[in-house]
């Protein structure tokens, strides 16, 4: 087999010590990367009810068997571990560069256990790994600490893979940075990487990773670059990014305002796509080998505020969690937050939506000025926003409750707090609104790793027969449209389909924005670069079924950290009628509807539909029986 090193690097921090695992063709065929690879692990050396932040909980920095090769949109990084924001299986991807530099330099995953005695760094190069000091590097922000990095070793195409303050401080929702401007965002993931005292991970790679037929791959990539360019979900994800959700979700009458009190921002066109393009925007960048290149970066020059283009610029869900949702309109302030986010390492998201939760709180005498530091944070305070950010990152005051997430700061506040908390498995909610895209309110209940919007493509890919999802992914076995508004079975069969085949494509290290139906590479042509890569006949079933089992794996892995059913729900914003916009009065979720749709998931999925635990001889089918040991 080829594209991979058939090598996975076991680290041990508390005795600095590691040790290289190897595994031949059917491990790769059987677990693909990402959580397969982590999933294996966490079964085989890990007890699913270790303290998040211990010294037990494993930390896994994952490729697969694609990664590395010059083919479009397969540059991520999956990280995984239990996660101190649900308690449960956690896992981010992220874009970039980092992952294809630890292929070259000869690994495929590193497993990450212990906790070290004082701040370090690994330094993985060409096969050779070593623990560095960081006491130098703590608490230092991360475009510093890069530089710091790449000096040391004295080369300057390090790639780096770190934390900055937010995240060696604990904080629940703290992520992992590399490149600077890529993230593994959601589940605080870069506060596991705190509490072991890891503060980065440096690898270069000088050797090419092997691969089966190379010039196939070049092939793929440059039809991406020609034809696939010309398709319009890719001509505007390199134009707009998903800004361009901004104005779309606001005409649907679903753009989240006012921590979801209402779905229409008045102030909208301040914050959409093309206002941040033809204002603040600068040239777009990509990952690794992408022709796509959708990333967005700003750059701000203001006496009062500069923000440094070097860490990106928002996304869709940032300007929408940092802006709408908190009715903050100041493109700049917005720009600086992001900023202060990612150079600090705490996931926009759920920073957002814990400050929308406290600007709630505040507004109803939940939360007094004296208890928010002297901060009046009523929604739409934007000179609030930054000093908040800041005290999270430290947690400092009022940051150090908001610091836990939302779900944790209602159960201290008390008072009746946590109706204004929009969570799943302890998650806060993207900004996506499930009213109108019932498929996604699936998916947030069901994700193992809480609510999250790439769990699936969204509802509207499959909303009619000329929609672009039922044009291209017949392969999957979906033919006909559905209602986005539905959540009767034919809406369950869609959404198990393209829960796998999402999990495929996490589990692949390959970038949804780069395959159909939310990028422009065709089904045929992602099985080609797969076999073109390793050489082997692997088969879109084959595939598919890895997917299902890590899905498999983890829901069991989640039962063990002491989930159950009743955790796989939606917040109950989502069962009211909108209270604005053309949806006033319309688009509350059928609550039995919605839970009889849970339970026919389940089913389908072969769990028990009483308790949602996978049974038996569904781990038998899956060839995963050696779990229940
Ligand atoms: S589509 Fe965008 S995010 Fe995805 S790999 Fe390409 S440049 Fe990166």
């Amino acid at each position: 087999m080829q594209g991979i090193n058939g090598k996975i690097l076991k680290v041990d921090l508390s005795n600095k010590k590691h040790s290289v695992d190897t595994h031949g063709e059917n491990f790769y065929r059987k677990y693909i990367g990402g959580r397969g690879f982590a999933l294996y692990y966490m079964f085989q050396d890990m007890d699913p009810e270790v303290y998040p932040l211990s010294p037990d909980n494993m930390l896994v920095f994952s490729t697969s068997i694609i990664v590395g090769a010059p083919g479009p949109a397969i540059p991520r990084l999956i990280v995984c571990s239990k996660s101190p924001l649900t308690g449960g299986f956690g896992e981010s991807e992220a874009g970039g560069f980092w992952a294809p530099e630890l292929k070259k330099a000869g690994f495929d995953a590193v497993v990450i256990t212990g906790k070290a005695d004082e701040p370090m760094y690994l330094w993985i190069k060409d096969g050779k790994v070593e623990f560095k000091k960081a006491n130098n590097l703590w608490g230092k922000e991360t475009g510093e600490v890069q530089d710091l990095i790449r000096e040391q070793l004295g080369d300057d195409k390090v790639r780096v893979a770190q934390i900055g303050p937010g995240s060696e401080n604990l904080v629940r929702y703290g992520n992992i940075t590399n490149d600077l401007g890529h993230f593994n965002g959601r589940n605080g993931l870069g506060a596991v990487m705190g509490s072991k005292n890891l503060k980065a991970i440096a690898v270069r790679g000088t050797k090419s990773l092997e691969i089966a037929d190379k010039k196939r791959v070049q092939e793929i990539n440059r039809w991406t670059a020609r034809e696939g360019m010309k398709i319009p979900v890719a001509k505007n994800l390199h134009e707009i990014g998903t800004l361009a959700s901004v104005r779309s979700n606001y005409e649907t009458g679903a753009l989240p305002t006012r921590n979801w009190n209402k779905g229409q921002f008045t102030e909208v066109e301040e914050i959409d796509g093309e206002t941040w393009k033809n204002t603040i925007g600068k040239e777009g960048k990509g990952c690794y080998a992408c022709p796509i290149r959708c990333k967005r970066v700003v750059e701000v020059n203001e006496n009062s505020l500069v923000v440094d283009p070097k860490y990106g610029g928002p996304e869709y869900e940032t300007v929408g969690s940092l802006g709408s949702i908190l009715e903050i309109s100041s493109r700049e302030i917005i720009a600086k937050a992001n900023e202060m986010c990612n150079k600090y390492t705490i996931d926009t998201i759920s920073t957002g939506m814990t400050i929308a939760f406290a600007m709630e709180c505040f507004e109803n005498g939940l939360l007094s000025q004296d208890e928010c530091d002297g901060l009046e944070l009523n929604f739409g305070n934007q000179d609030a926003l930054l000093p908040l950010i800041d005290k999270i990152v430290n947690r400092d005051g009022i940051g150090d409750l908001l610091a836990e997430g939302s779900l944790r700061a209602a159960k201290k506040i008390g008072k009746g707090s946590s109706k204004y908390v929009h969570q799943v498995k302890g998650q806060e909610v993207a900004m996506h609104d499930p009213r109108v895209k019932t498929g996604v309110g699936l998916q947030y209940a069901l994700a193992d790793y809480g609510a999250d919007h790439m769990k699936a493509a969204h509802d509207p890919f499959y909303a009619n027969q000329t929609s672009y999802g039922i044009k291209t992914t017949k392969p999957l076995g979906i033919y006909e449209p559905v209602d986005p508004f539905s959540v009767g079975s034919e809406k369950v069969r869609l959404f198990m389909i393209l829960d796998i085949y999402w999990t495929m494509i996490d589990m692949l290290g390959a970038c949804c924005f780069g395959f159909v139906p939310r990028g422009p590479v065709p089904l045929n042509m992602l099985i080609d670069l797969v076999q073109a890569v390793t050489g082997l006949d692997i088969s879109l079933k084959e595939l598919m079924d890895a997917a299902e089992r890590s899905i498999d794996m983890a829901k069991i892995f989640n039962l063990e950290a002491g989930f159950s059913k009743k955790d796989d729900v939606l917040p109950e914003r989502f069962f009211e009628n909108f209270s604005d916009g053309p949806l006033k009065g319309k688009g509350a979720i059928d609550r039995e509807a919605f839970q009889s749709a849970l339970e026919l998931r389940y089913e389908m999925m072969g769990w028990n539909p009483e308790t949602s635990r996978p049974k038996k001889s569904k781990l038998i089918k899956m060839g995963i029986e050696w779990i229940l040991d």
